[in-house]
């Protein structure tokens, strides 16, 4: 590293920061107006930006990548509440619910001026029950006159209430070393294979595509018996099945059975509830339905998945009803819309007959496998030397950027990070993807390619 420019702490510290799996996930929660997105906002800063451009892709974000003194981490917002036919406590609850079953630890925002309400009593209740770590935010304190208002939140039975202004950033700082001592390092109780517990998948796609006919079918006769498999914990939205001779656990499959229909705030509900199957999930089994037209929904959905970093299948269901004409479209517009998923396993499914089920686990074995992929650091700079010499980066103002180096920073999904001489454009890093596919295989899973450039 040292006689290419770089110095050994740079190396170490941008190998560092691309190397994390999963990071862990913070709810933030609370009641309409409370203050919850401008607490986002403050949280996740400018850091937003982090994520990678994926041309043609809508997205509807839920969750957001934030750092707090060194350490990264997810935000769950919850402020897309719309009140609702539930009326207001359920609806709350409900978006609550989702948030904190997905989270690692949780804010819980209380709007200091107006006090406790009952609302925020049932939301203290469910996160009673759901026994995650949890930070008391007494908002809208903006000076010390406040302070005495958030005192009186000690009533609720959460501990401390840390007295904050969203707004202004007072307190801010303090209640975010709390939340850091809340936060596990990494999220890795929620992975089955690190424990030798079952391999998390989430069965997700857009309403009527088919999701709970298709665990229907698959659990079908071969339901285990789950208080018969020693050492499971069981989140009750969780099931587990058998499938393929192995056991698998179904993350958030109470949001597939349990079908809330609501009228405002559905789409909102939908993408909460996906951003928090994803989160759960080691692999993502993203189901469309090949009779109608690939949506806009669509792509939003595996694109929750792939910036979530986890690996993908897609399934298209029923294949049952396709015509040959069908067919026909359906392979062009699987080129158009989802060409930037190519590397994902497919199967073309019908949950009605029970078509290519058994296709399905060998599709997921094989994204779980690309996902936790490592490429040897000799390999890797053998394979960037001879393709560089081969296809060198194009000169830029009389330049010509290198890449010198590189190493993978981490699995799960696949973290690259290399280093260059000089500015490497994106089609560049998207050539080199391409190659290290081809190279390497990665199938069904996203890689993460990150680019050192030398001072
Ligand atoms: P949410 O519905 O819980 O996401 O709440 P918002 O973040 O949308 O905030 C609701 C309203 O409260 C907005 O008008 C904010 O400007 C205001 N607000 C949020 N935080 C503070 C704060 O710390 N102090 C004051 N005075 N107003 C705040
Ligand atoms: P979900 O909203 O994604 O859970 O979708 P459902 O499982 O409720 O399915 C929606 C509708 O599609 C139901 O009427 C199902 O019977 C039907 N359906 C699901 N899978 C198939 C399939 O493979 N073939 C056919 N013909 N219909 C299916």
């Amino acid at each position: 590293a040292a006689e290419e420019g770089f110095d050994l702490e740079d190396v170490e510290g941008a190998i560092e920061a691309a190397g994390h799996g999963p990071l862990p996930v913070l709810a933030v929660v609370g009641r309409p107006n409370v203050g919850k997105s401008t607490l986002v906002n403050r949280i996740i800063g400018r850091r937003e930006a982090v994520v990678e451009d994926k041309p043609g892709v809508t997205r509807d974000r839920v969750t957001y990548e934030a750092e707090w003194a060194g350490r990264r981490f997810k935000v769950v917002d919850t402020g897309g509440w719309e009140q609702d036919v539930l009326g207001i406590d359920a609806s709350v609850a409900a978006q609550a619910e989702y948030a904190i079953e997905a989270a690692d630890a949780v804010v819980f925002v209380v709007d200091a001026k107006v006090g406790a309400t009952d609302t925020d009593e049932a939301v203290v209740r469910l996160l009673r029950k759901a026994g995650k770590p949890v930070v008391l935010c007494a908002n809208k304190v903006d000076g010390p006159s406040g302070e005495a208002d958030a005192s009186y939140l000690w009533s609720l039975g959460l501990g401390e209430p840390h007295p904050v202004s969203a707004l202004h950033g007072r307190g801010t700082g303090d209640m975010l070393d709390k939340v850091l001592e809340a936060l596990p390092e990494a999220p890795a109780q929620r992975f089955g294979a690190a424990l030798g517990g079952p391999r998390r998948i989430a069965l997700i796609g857009r309403p009527n595509v088919g999701k709970s006919s298709l665990l229907n079918k698959v659990a079908g006769e071969e339901r285990v018996v789950v208080n018969e498999l020693a050492g499971t914990t069981r989140d009750p939205v969780d099931e587990i099945i058998e499938l393929g001779g192995k056991t698998w656990k179904f993350v958030d499959t109470a949001g597939i059975r349990k079908r809330v229909h609501l009228q405002q705030g559905a789409d909102y509900y939908a993408s909460l509830r996906t951003a928090a199957a994803v989160e759960k999930a080691e692999v993502a089994v993203v189901l469309i339905d090949g009779s109608e037209s690939i949506s806009v929904q669509d792509q939003r959905i595996v694109t929750m998945a792939v910036e979530a970093g986890r690996a993908l299948v897609l399934a298209y269901n029923k294949w049952d009803t396709l015509d040959e004409e069908r067919r026909y479209y359906l392979e062009r517009e699987i080129e158009t819309e989802l060409g930037q998923v190519a590397w994902a396993p497919r199967v073309n499914v019908s949950a009605l007959t029970g078509r290519h089920m058994e296709k399905l686990v060998p599709a997921i074995e094989t994204a779980l496998a690309g996902w936790e992929t490592r490429v040897p650091t000799g390999r890797l700079n053998a394979f960037l030397g001879e393709l560089v010499a081969a296809h060198p980066h194009p000169v830029r103002g009389g330049k010509q950027p290198r890449i010198l180096f590189g190493t993978q920073a981490g699995t799960k999904p696949p973290r690259f990070v290399l280093f260059a001489s000089g500015f490497i454009e994106a089609g560049y890093r998207r050539f080199i993807e391409r190659r290290l596919r081809e190279e390497f295989g990665f199938e069904g899973t996203p890689i993460h390619i990150s680019v050192r450039v030398r001072e």
